[in-house]
């Protein structure tokens, strides 16, 4: 309704004196023309008594825009005034009057300049349409008189009205046409008053003292008019006390919601003055204040119109301080919020109570994909955005008014264009002054973190190296195939596929050549199965492969067997040419068996393959699954073993054939198990080997017997020093620092090179040898022997002793127990003997149980030996006793040896 012209206070006062300067020449115009000076002087003073009164008494007044208007009855008498007070009686008693009452009333003064003016013009139009009509003062009106007298008045009324309207429009700048628009409904009113007055003149004038009556008649339509007015007031008031509330809302400045509600504030309540003041302000008299804000209250002064403050004004005034004390709150939390969030790359948002956005930063408009606020402000947040988590809508408002607090919780945010981004959001409560007045929503673009994510979601289900799924995958993949035949006669089969001797390569070879072999075994492995099939890799060389809904072992065996055919060609990396197999375990789940057990048997199964000599297949049964169980224990309890010092070492001498003389000792391990009691080396070297526990075990072995044997050398310097020998494992060998570890080993121990010999078996020997080697040599350099065991058992030729640096040849005790009975052992053994005598090598016979056995080794030339016949490995105390008995005990022990010695 403002437009914004609002007359200056100057403007106002020359206005309102005009006015005055009309009403009097108006009323010297119509005092001058002295029509009828005989009137009823009676009627002047009760006219102008009742006027004063209605002036001064309490009355309903209308306020517009900090403008009163007072609603009362005067048209009721003006018409007797017309009628029967002569003109010039009339206007001083509406002067009268109008003093009177803007003494009570104690309004702006040049409002009562104003008024007067404009009341002595009205009242003027009146008599002026009295003379036209040539009515003159009388005290017994006529019916015609009458009509011209309610002519008269109405015209007072309307000249009121429009000079009222007219100054309020002046004024505050509101619209004259909408006032007058609004005049016009109470012509009605104004007419029922008219037509009141006319009555009263007439019966007033026929019967005096009906002037009585015609006063309680005035008075019951003073009261009805009265309270309908009231209420109207009432609801028109609370109709702009809401829009009021309305535009508050919509202001984002502090300073501008400041202004607007003290103008409001006065406006509606048509106070004198408004204004903010400290929280412990006292109210003076004729002051009334409500609280804005902790420290602030909104009050007002100078009521307009009669009386004290209402308590609807009270009402009113606490809630437009109660709205305007939240708005100022998230005003200024905007404000603030704006100097924070206008460079975070953030989107910030600001919600009110209701979810309607309140602010958003640049950032914020950009994910909402506007640069311009005006359409995003004021919108409810659903309908300028959609966060989605799943399937699930984010209810944005539930959140708001229940205070919840999300943090970087993840949503695709939809805006009104329909465009889509990855977002991780974050709400919380928006609060003023401890009054929750919002939320604020923290809008994060993570569309590249979503990509990084699902890559390492991807990740951590593969194998990195091979790109396979990895063991969780491959597990989750079981469990769902297991859940799903459930009930059906559905059955699913697994494959444990596990590479032979794979270690030795990567030790050969290195990791680099080993993980490329993977890779390209990887490869054939998918080749060989359909896309229903999966394959993982479980762990180093492991695989699994999960065939689904084969329903006998027959399809399973097939695959197993196309598996290992493909793996038979060599592989080529970096230009070597590997062989690779593959031991596998085959079977089909079992209903009823879970997921572990399922692994479990198939693993067994493997295991069962690789003990019947690799590079084939076997089909779990429950046996094997136990013997697996059996195995899992003892290595279990082996690696505990190791920690724990269960090992012990045994010691068998070296002796000369011919004479026993003690030449060494070989180191043979023991395990002496609390809970498997004392184990012979066949009983776990073979699984040290496959877990590679042998390595450390080995290590602690060579350790022990330096030492050992360094010891008793410096506990027995006169005697001539030990050889000690000592087996070595494939596995041992293929450590390419095999050599380094024993150079560190004897400068550890003090032990000099030339009293340790390392014991190779022939088929370790085989594996690899341009890597082997290379060890050999190293190791001779060092000066440490070399010795090939359990000779004659592999597939060796004697070509390998020209090819490698050995020193000693241990002839296998296969062989012995034969001499003498078995020809065909008998001349391997002596070939063995003579060829290794012709190149300087060393033969020791190992199991020498007879002294048969000892009398030929000693004519084929076999100068050393070692047996049962001489002592049995012993534990290190047996062994120092055994050592320091002296050479006669040994030659009465063993007759035979006399030959040759002169007794
Ligand atoms: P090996 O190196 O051939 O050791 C000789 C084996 O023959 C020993 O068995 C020994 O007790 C046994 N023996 C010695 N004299 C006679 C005899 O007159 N008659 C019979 N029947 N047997 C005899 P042991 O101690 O049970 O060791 C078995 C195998 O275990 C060893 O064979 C060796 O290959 C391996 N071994 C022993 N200790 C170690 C070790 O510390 N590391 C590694 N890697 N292997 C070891
Ligand atoms: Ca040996
Ligand atoms: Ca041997």
């Amino acid at each position: 309704m403002t437009d914004g012209r609002q007359a200056t206070p100057s403007q106002l006062t020359a206005v309102s004196f005009g006015v005055l300067g009309l009403g009097s020449v108006a009323a010297f115009l119509i005092s001058s023309a002295q029509w009828n000076p005989g009137s009823n002087g009676w009627y002047a003073i009760v006219v102008g008594a009742l006027l004063v009164s209605f002036h001064v008494r309490p009355q309903r007044t209308l306020t517009i825009s900090s403008n009163v208007e007072s609603i009362n009855l005067d048209e009721v008498l003006i018409v007797p005034m017309l009628l029967m007070v002569e003109p010039r009686q009339g206007i001083a008693i509406t002067c009268v009057a109008s003093v009177a009452g803007a003494i009570s009333s104690r309004r702006a003064w040049v409002q009562n300049v104003f008024n007067l003016g404009q009341q002595v013009f009205a009242v003027s139009v009146g008599y002026a349409v009295l003379a036209v009509f040539g009515v003159r003062t009388t005290s017994r009106p006529t019916f015609a008189d009458a009509l011209v007298g309610m002519l008269g008045a109405l015209l007072v009324a309307a000249t009121t009205a429009l000079f009222v309207r007219a100054m309020v429009s002046f004024a505050s700048g509101v619209s004259y046409r909408a006032m007058l628009a609004e005049m016009l409904r109470r012509v009605g009113p104004w007419t029922g008053a008219v037509t009141l007055g006319g009555v009263a003149a007439i019966t007033v004038g026929a019967y005096p003292v009906a002037a009585i009556l015609m006063l309680g008649v005035l008075f019951f339509v003073h009261r009805a008019y009265a309270l309908t007015f009231k209420e109207l007031t009432a609801r028109r008031n609370a109709e702009r006390l809401q829009s009021t509330i309305a535009s508050l809302r919509n202001r984002r400045n502090p300073a501008d919601v400041r202004v607007d509600l003290l103008s409001a504030t006065r406006d509606l309540l048509g106070a004198g003055s408004a204004e903010v003041v400290s929280g412990d302000a006292v109210d003076a008299t004729g002051s009334m204040s409500a609280p804005l804000r902790s420290s602030e209250m909104l009050r007002v002064t100078a009521r307009r119109g009669l009386g004290a403050w209402t308590d609807e004004e009270r009402v009113t005034l606490v809630t437009l301080a109660g709205v305007a004390g939240d708005v100022l709150r998230s005003t200024e939390a905007m404000a603030q919020l704006k100097t924070i969030t206008d460079s975070q790359t953030e989107g910030v948002i600001a919600l009110d109570l209701t979810g309607d956005i309140t602010f958003a930063n640049p950032a914020a408009l950009q994910l909402l994909g506007t640069t311009d606020d005006t359409g995003v402000l004021g919108t409810p947040v659903q309908d300028a955005l959609v966060l989605r988590n799943g399937r699930r809508r984010v209810d944005l408002e539930k959140m708001v008014a229940r205070e919840y607090v999300a943090r970087d919780a993840d949503a695709t945010l939809r805006t009104a264009h329909g465009e889509t981004t990855d977002v991780a959001y974050s709400i919380t409560p928006l609060r003023a002054e401890d009054a929750h007045v919002g939320a604020v929503l923290v809008l994060r673009d993570v569309t590249e973190r979503r990509a990084f994510q699902d890559e390492l979601a991807r990740r951590a289900l593969h194998d990195e190296l091979t790109g396979l799924p990895n063991r969780r995958l491959l597990l989750d993949r079981l469990d769902q195939a297991i859940a799903r035949s459930v009930g059906t006669d559905q059955q699913h089969g697994l494959l444990f596929l596990d590479l032979d001797r794979f270690k030795v390569v990567n030790d050969s070879y290195g990791h680099l050549i080993g993980d490329k072999l993977l890779i390209q075994i990887a490869g054939r492995l998918k080749s060989g199965l359909t896309i229903a099939d999966s394959v993982a890799r479980l762990s180093g060389d492991e695989f699994i492969v999960l065939v689904e809904d084969a329903n006998d072992v027959g399809r399973l065996t097939s695959v197993a067997q196309n598996l290992l055919d493909l793996l038979e060609e060599p592989f080529d990396i970096d230009s070597h040419h590997i062989f690779m197999s593959a031991s596998i375990g085959v079977g089909l789940i079992r209903a009823g068996q879970g997921r572990d057990e399922a692994l479990a048997a198939v693993d067994a199964a493997a295991y069962a393959a690789k003990a019947a000599g690799r590079n084939c297949y076997f089909v779990s049964t429950d046996d094997e699954v136990e013997r697996s169980r059996a195995r899992l224990d003892l290595e279990v309890s082996l690696r505990q073993g190791l920690d724990q010092d269960e090992l012990e070492l045994y010691f068998q001498p070296i002796v000369t054939t011919e004479r026993a003389e003690i030449l060494g000792i070989e180191a043979l391990v023991r395990w002496k198990s609390p809970e498997h009691g004392t184990l012979a080396p066949q009983e776990f070297v073979p699984l040290a080997e496959e877990t590679g526990l042998i390595v450390p075990m080995d290590r602690w072995v060579l350790e022990e017997s330096c030492r050992t044997v360094r010891e008793w050398t410096l506990m027995h310097p006169n005697r001539r020093p030990l050889t000690v020998s000592v087996n070595l494992s494939a596995l041992q060998l293929a450590q390419h620092r095999l050599p380094e570890h024993v150079s560190d080993t004897l400068a550890r121990t003090g032990l000099p090179a030339s009293q340790l010999c390392v014991e190779i078996t022939e088929t370790a020997l085989m594996r690899d040898t341009e890597a082997t080697t290379e060890t050999l040599d190293l190791l001779h350099k060092l000066g440490v022997r070399v010795a090939i065991d359990d000779f004659g058992t592999g597939y060796s030729s004697l070509s390998y002793l020209k090819r490698f640096p050995i020193e000693v040849v241990k002839l296998d005790q296969s062989f012995i127990s034969g001499l003498g009975s078995d020809p065909v052992d008998t001349e391997i053994a002596r070939a063995v003997v003579r060829m290794s005598n012709a190149l300087g090598i060393d033969t020791v016979a190992e199991g020498v149980e007879t002294d048969m056995q000892r009398r030929i080794l000693v004519q084929m030339g076999c100068q050393q030996m070692q047996g049962f016949l001489i002592s049995r490995p012993l534990p290190r105390q047996q062994f120092l006793d055994f050592w320091t008995d002296d050479q006669d005990r040994m030659l009465g022990l063993l007759p035979g040896l006399h030959t040759g010695t002169p007794a």
